[in-house]
């Protein structure tokens, strides 16, 4: 297996994790009210740099059986950093091309996200898949918003609102908006998880009794379970994400779900254990084949 790509088994689902792209940030973005003497000894406890992180991005390939599902388009031609995105070479790596995904669930518009939906050309990158994100996400990038709450340059908002509205607009033709709670195929349903956007979804994915919860970005750093009130430069609804944040993980933890996480490491899937008034992240080795 590539070190890009991880196949995993859920029940009768066969899925595999991809990771776009690898980013370095500085890590406060992700911990903006969390205090330096607090986390550094954390990280580097852990081995872990307290200046910066390798934040990959990874999306989410999943064949129930009946419909090939993609989860996230990742940064796509735009790119963010120098080159663009790899999720295309990487599916048509392991055998799948774009025109054979049905259905493409876009869990938000930010553009780590939503930024390979369209091919060079500005058409939809999986010409036959329906594209499925929530009204409420969609209502908010489409209304041009100033994206004054969020504490980065302008520049950067600039280049968020773009990505978002150009690919939401040019999927138009083939985009489905749904609501909390819809089953968008069997196995797969959406959940609300707003405030890290407005209308971000999350997912809970289940076959033959195992499940799986993909939280997007209601968590994105593994500080985030052990400190949860800890808000990132990119959460337009802090408080609100705070609460999802909450929900989420509780219900990981309730369930013993396997959890799929959008920016940890590859290939981003463990587990949530409860941890003092917190929680501590579990990692599946990267080297198992089946989480079963
Ligand atoms: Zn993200």
């Amino acid at each position: 297996m590539r070190p890009e790509t991880f196949r995993f088994q859920l029940g009768s689902f066969s899925c595999l994790a991809i990771m776009d792209d690898a980013v370095r940030y500085p890590i406060g973005m992700f911990l903006t009210n969390l205090a330096r003497e607090k986390y550094e000894p954390l990280l580097r406890q852990r081995g872990q740099s307290t200046q910066e992180i390798d934040l990959p991005y990874i999306c989410l390939f999943i064949n129930t059986g009946r419909e090939r599902v993609l989860v996230d388009t990742g940064i796509g031609v735009d790119g963010m950093g120098p080159a663009p995105g790899k999720l295309l070479s990487l599916l048509r790596a392991e055998g799948i091309e774009p025109h054979e995904i049905g259905t493409v669930i876009l869990s938000h518009g930010h553009p780590d996200h939503i930024g390979g939906s369209l091919n060079e050309d500005g058409k939809p990158a999986f010409p036959n898949a329906r594209y499925v994100t929530f009204r409420e996400e969609w209502d908010f990038w489409m209304s041009g918003p100033s994206l004054a709450e969020l504490p980065v340059n302008d520049g950067l908002k600039k280049m968020i609102l773009a990505s978002a509205q150009k690919n939401f607009s040019g999927v138009q033709a083939q985009l489905d908006l749904v609501h909390p709670d819809t089953e968008i195929v069997p196995g797969i349903t959406a959940i609300a998880a707003f405030g890290h956007s407005p209308g971000q979804m999350a997912l809970e994915i289940s076959s033959t009794e195992q499940r799986l919860l993909f939280v997007a970005d209601a968590i994105v750093h593994p500080l985030h379970l052990e400190y949860p009130e800890t808000i990132g430069a990119t959460d337009h609804r802090p408080s609100q994400m705070v609460a999802t944040r909450l929900t989420l993980l509780e219900k990981a933890a309730r369930e013993k779900s396997l959890v799929s996480t959008s920016h940890f490491a590859f290939p981003g899937l463990g587990r949530v254990v409860p941890k003092r008034e917190a929680w501590e992240w579990q990692p599946i080795p990267a080297t198992r084949a089946s989480v079963s």
